[in-house]
């Protein structure tokens, strides 16, 4: 608690610093201009939240997608930590999801397949032989509808509908996703689904962070804490075994703060790293769970993740080679972003034992995760 304490006066010196540099110009909390045009013409508009203490984000329509988050460090430094483009044109079809939205299920389904009320649901196998992340059109590449909502804080919702049938899914799906930016420096993400046929869901976002800037090398120094003790293991294609393994004496552990890199190697896979869901602890009646602490000692940044969702998928950005370069000239090679997506299960429509992902008409869905950021 004392060090809490601590890392808030620290937060709060950096601050009053960032609120006299920003007295002189004065900021509208909310602000829309067009990012861009789809290759069929469509409009894509990019709103900018800015907080009290200068904290900035900006959101786009399509795919609901962070373009890029400004903190500060521990000096009230601000600097970009995610992963993006500064033109719409950049976010092509083979971009691995960085910012978005993504759904209907976030992660993999096995062959694309699953049985839902004595049915059988063939979707596009997009990921070797499994369906990854919505499909091939899914929520990170369609164009969502936007409103700024009339509250104290600066706050955007997203809304989309997603048609019977779309990418093999049942049920005209209405999603919308709430960013708001609280003047604690939170990033905070509320979603809510409605559905006229039963379906499954599971929506995340994908932003890839790296605490010391983004393109500023690799994650492996930032340290990971997670409020987990067990995880889901994987088969070769990344599709859970259907065991809840225990961390525990397993490289997989991050219940101590740990360098994201300090074991890395031995994680194995192809390529190697981490990208495995975590099962996150629960206290009973605790509604929004402490899920993860990321920390960068180099710049002091931490970002804190609370979520209610029952898992957690940490990527260390294994499958980053190089070939993208994004905002400012910078080469996004292997490790140089991890993403933490608060989600459901991967493949949980076809494993009867993991908490069920599906909705039913008459119900809503209703998840809230929040990305804090402090510095110390
Ligand atoms: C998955 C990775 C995948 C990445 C980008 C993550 O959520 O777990 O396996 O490569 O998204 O597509």
């Amino acid at each position: 608690m004392k060090h809490r304490h601590s890392a808030l006066a620290c937060g709060l010196i950096a601050l009053s610093a960032l609120v006299h540099a920003t007295q002189a110009a004065p900021v509208s909390p909310v602000t829309v201009k067009t990012f861009g045009r789809t290759a069929e013409g469509r409009k894509v508009e990019i709103y900018t939240l800015i907080n009290k203490k200068g904290m900035k984000v900006r959101v786009m329509t399509r795919g609901a997608t962070v373009v890029d988050l400004y903190t500060p460090d521990r000096n009230g430094k601000l600097a970009d930590i995610v992963l993006g483009f500064s033109s719409l044109d950049s976010y092509g079809p083979t971009v691995p999801y960085f910012g978005a939205v993504v759904g209907r299920y976030a992660n993999r389904i096995a062959n694309g397949k699953f049985m839902l009320e004595g049915k059988t649901y063939q979707l596009a196998k997009n990921n070797g032989p499994n369906a990854l992340h919505g499909g091939l059109k899914g929520f990170d590449k369609q164009i969502w509808k936007s409103e700024v909502l009339k509250t104290a804080e600066p706050s955007v919702r997203f809304a989309l509908r997603s048609p019977d049938g779309q990418e093999g899914y049942p049920g005209t799906l209405d999603v919308a996703v709430t960013y708001t930016l609280t003047d604690q420096n939170e990033l905070r993400l509320s979603y809510l689904a409605t559905t006229d046929k039963p379906t499954v869901l599971n929506v995340t976002n994908h932003s890839y962070f790296n605490l010391a800037g983004a393109g500023n090398g690799t994650i492996l120094d930032q340290q990971l804490k997670l409020n987990a003790g067990q995880f889901t293991p994987v088969n070769a294609t990344l599709i859970p075994t259907g065991e809840i393994k225990s961390v525990a004496g397993t490289v997989m552990d991050f219940r101590k703060s740990t360098p994201i890199g300090m074991r890395i190697k031995q994680v194995g896979g192809k390529p190697i790293g981490y990208d495995h869901n975590y099962v996150l602890a629960r206290c009973p009646f605790v509604h929004m769970t402490t899920a993860a602490v990321a920390h960068d000692p180099k710049s002091g940044r931490t970002m804190t993740v609370f979520t209610d969702q029952p898992g957690i998928q940490f990527y260390s950005g294994n499958f980053l080679d190089g070939t993208i370069t994004g905002r400012g000239g910078k080469v996004y090679n292997q490790y140089s972003g991890f993403c933490l997506e608060t989600q459901h299960f991967p493949d949980s429509p076809n494993e009867p034992t993991f908490p069920s992902t599906e909705l039913k008409p008459g119900r809503t869905y209703k998840t809230t995760t929040v990305y804090k950021f402090s510095a110390n």
